[in-house]
Parts: structure tokens; sequence; C-alpha cells
């Protein structure tokens, strides 16, 4: 195996949850291609599962994995088994998605001992996400100690927001010292889908506007003008903007208020419900769309209305960032929700006709199909799968490569 040759480099692509662990092994100069993944959940409870694919293999592990350092481990191990060990791979390097950069991190950067202390400072900003990625660079770092780790942020893409559309009217104070702005998140999919959209238009990235909406069970719209973030529905948490499987969205932060008030709920017990028990879990019982497509079809109300509502909150947003770019080339629908459900693009952008907007139904009812707008839409619509770990490989190979010392 030669070292040299860029053909034959890798990078291994870390996604640390708090009881997960996703890996991808991807080339470094095609990064669309996987060459084995995996996932290990339940990770520090009795029975831990690991599901690797590489090829047209897959294993299934069912064992105790008690933390990150044992999933990392029995990572490595999976590999072993399907006779391609990490070792010899030729990895360039390690990259760590971080959902968290704060003001700090605007771009991916190199781990260091430094590096690790800024994401833990960020902490307080993304209490569930920050400390499982940190543990997962923590881990890495022991394993690969040869290689180099890139620590890769959700809010980097977003960080180009100009002032005026990333600061909340709160006290000076509170924006000062406690880095109270609009951040935005999901960030490697809105920059990897935008760049795919205006390739797939024929267009330069820099004289291309769209609009991104990220319809996952974390949902995400974003205005996106000649390649630059100008305004993102999340904010200073994932918590602002669409109706989520399980979160809220934009609510008037009063109703906290008033409800800790009235039901003498905490603070804690309200995050909660905010984060993991409304959106669509809320108003319609299921948090997963599937579910809740059903239910409408079989004519449950709720369900119908959530559908209503959903849809309504990204419209209005489609809206917005048609105002705030001027220009729309593209709205562009991607993630689970995005990609697959034709229902919900068709509800979204029913009545846009005056925006310029048409969508085509039977190019929109059949998978697999990229332009589902008609030939007289001005804008056009798009269904673009997204790929975060393409795009976090090749921030991360980029940086590598671009170092003092790269070959
Ligand atoms: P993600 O977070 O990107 O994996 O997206 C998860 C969401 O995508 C869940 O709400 C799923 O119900 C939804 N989803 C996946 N496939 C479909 C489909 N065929 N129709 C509607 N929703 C889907």
């Amino acid at each position: 195996m030669t070292t040299a040759n860029h053909t034959n480099q890798h990078v291994l692509v870390i996604n640390c949850g708090s009881s997960s662990l996703k890996y991808q092994l991807l080339n470094a100069d095609h990064t669309t291609e996987a060459l084995a993944s995996g996932l290990i959940e339940r990770i520090g409870q009795a029975q831990s599962t690991l599901t690797h694919r590489h090829g047209s293999h897959k294993r299934r592990i069912e064992q105790a994995i008690p933390d990150h350092a044992a999933a990392l481990d029995a990572m490595q191990a999976a590999f072993v088994e399907t006779a391609t060990p990490l070792s010899e791979t030729n990895l360039v390097a390690v990259a760590h998605r971080v959902v968290h950069g704060g003001e700090k991190f605007v771009a991916p950067v190199l781990v260091t001992d430094e590096v690790e202390k800024t994401i833990a400072s960020l902490i307080p900003l993304a209490p569930l996400h920050n400390p499982a990625n940190l543990q997962g660079i923590r881990t890495a770092r022991n394993i690969f100690d040869n290689l180099p780790q890139v620590a890769v942020f959700d809010t980097a893409f977003h960080s180009t927001m100009p002032e005026h559309a990333r600061t909340y009217a709160v006290p000076r104070q509170w924006r000062e010292q406690y880095g109270v702005r609009r951040y935005g998140f999901h960030g490697t999919s809105h920059s990897y889908v935008s760049r795919e959209a205006a390739r797939i238009l024929g267009r330069d990235v820099a004289d291309c506007n769209v609009i991104v909406a990220h319809l996952g069970n974390g949902a995400s719209i974003s205005a996106v003008q000649g390649g630059r973030c100008i305004d993102t529905s999340m904010g200073m948490t994932p918590l602002e903007g669409l109706i989520m499987g399980t979160r809220c969205g934009d609510i008037d932060p009063a109703l906290i208020f008033y409800l800790h008030r009235q039901t003498g709920a905490s603070f804690e017990e309200l995050d909660q419900t905010l984060n993991q028990k409304s959106g669509m879990a809320a108003l319609a019982g299921e948090s997963d769309m599937r579910a809740v497509e059903a239910a409408a079809d079989h004519g449950d109300a709720d369900s119908q209305m959530a559908l209503e509502a959903y849809a309504y909150r990204i419209r209005k947003y489609i809206g917005a960032y048609t105002a705030a770019l001027g220009r729309v080339d593209a709205v562009v629908f991607t993630a689970g929700i995005g990609e697959n459900s034709p229902g919900v693009r068709a509800r979204v952008l029913d009545g846009l006709s005056g925006l310029g907007i048409e969508i085509d139904q039977e190019a929109n009812h059949t998978p697999g199909t990229t332009v589902i707008s008609t030939a007289v839409s001005s804008t056009k619509v798009l269904v673009i799968a997204t790929n975060e770990e393409s795009e976090i490989a090749q921030q991360a190979v980029a940086l590598v490569r671009h170092m003092p010392d790269a070959d």
C-alpha cells in the first residue's frame, strides 16, 4: 500500500452521541464513497449493539459496551473481522462532528489540548451534545494518537449570518458575557446540499441563492446567498424554528414563565418537555412522520392538523427567506422527511405560485426525481439527499492537506 498516492487515502468520520457512536470510513478524494459504516447503540447499558457494514457484508454484534473507549475498540474489532483493519487503510485523519462551536469556531480545526478545552467551555450552550462529542475526541486521540484529529462544527456554516440576523434583542450583557445569539445547526448538511443544488442547476455557487429545508427528526431551514448562509431557523440552541419530531420550534418565550408559575414545573422539566415531548409528538401523538402521515390518511384529525401546522411553519419561513434573499433560484428539500415525503413537500409548497414556486405533482411523487418543479416555475424545487459525513470528511481532508507538513 502506498501512502503518497492520494487515491488510496481514507478518512474516518466519527459522530458521538451520549449513548451512541456512528462512524464511516470514506475515500479522502471521493468522500461520497463510504467503504464501511457502523452504528453502536446503547453504550453504557447491559446489552449494546454494533451494526457494521462493509460492502455487501453486514455484521451485528450484541455485547456489553460500557463506554466510548470500549465502543471505539469494538469498532476497530469490526474492521478487523471484515478483513479491513484500520491500521491498513491509510487513514489521513479522524474527523469528529461537534455540535456547538460557539463564537470561537467558524471553520474546522485540528484538535489540540487547547481546542478540547474550548469545546468543553461550550458545554453550557449544548449540554446534551458537546460532552458526548468531546468524549469521542478524547478517546480517539488516545487510540489514533499518530493521526490528525479534526473537529467539524454544526454551527460553523452559519457563522456568516449578518449581525442583524443573528442578534436577539436582549440586554447587551447577555449578548456579550453569555454568548446569547443565534448560531444555527445542521451546518454541514446546509453546506453540502446548497453546493449540490448549485451543481445540479449548473450554476456557480457564488451566483446561486437557495433555501434549504433540512427536514429530519430535527429540522431547520436556511437562506444561502452565493454559498454563504445569511439566515437559519435554529437559534442559540436547536430548539428554535420549525416544528420537529419532539421539539416545539418557535414559541412565545413568555409561555415558559407562565407555565412555571401556573403548574409549578421546574425549568428543567419545561426544558425537557419543549425538547422531548413537544413538536409532532405533542400534536399528533407520534414523532415519526411516517406514522403521522398514516394516521392522517386514516382520518385522524389531530394528525391532519399537525401536518398542516408543520407545513405552514415551513411555508412562512420560505416567505421570510424569499424576502431576505431577494431572488431564490431553488428551494431544496433534504433529510429523512424532505427526501422521502412527497406529501409534506406538496403541503409546504401549496399556494406559493405567487412566489414563482410551482410543484410538478407527478415528479414529486416519482421516487428518485431531483427536480420536482414545473418547467414554468421560476424558482426550481429540488430533492437532494444530504450527506453530512461526506461534508465532514471533505472539510477535514482539506484542512489536513493544507497543514504545513502535509505531503
Ligand atoms: P432523519 O432525522 O433525517 O433520519 O429523518 C427522520 C424522519 O424522516 C422521521 O420522522 C421519519 O419518519 C422520516 N421519514 C423517513 N422516511 C420517510 C418516508 N418515506 N415518508 C415520510 N417520512 C419519512
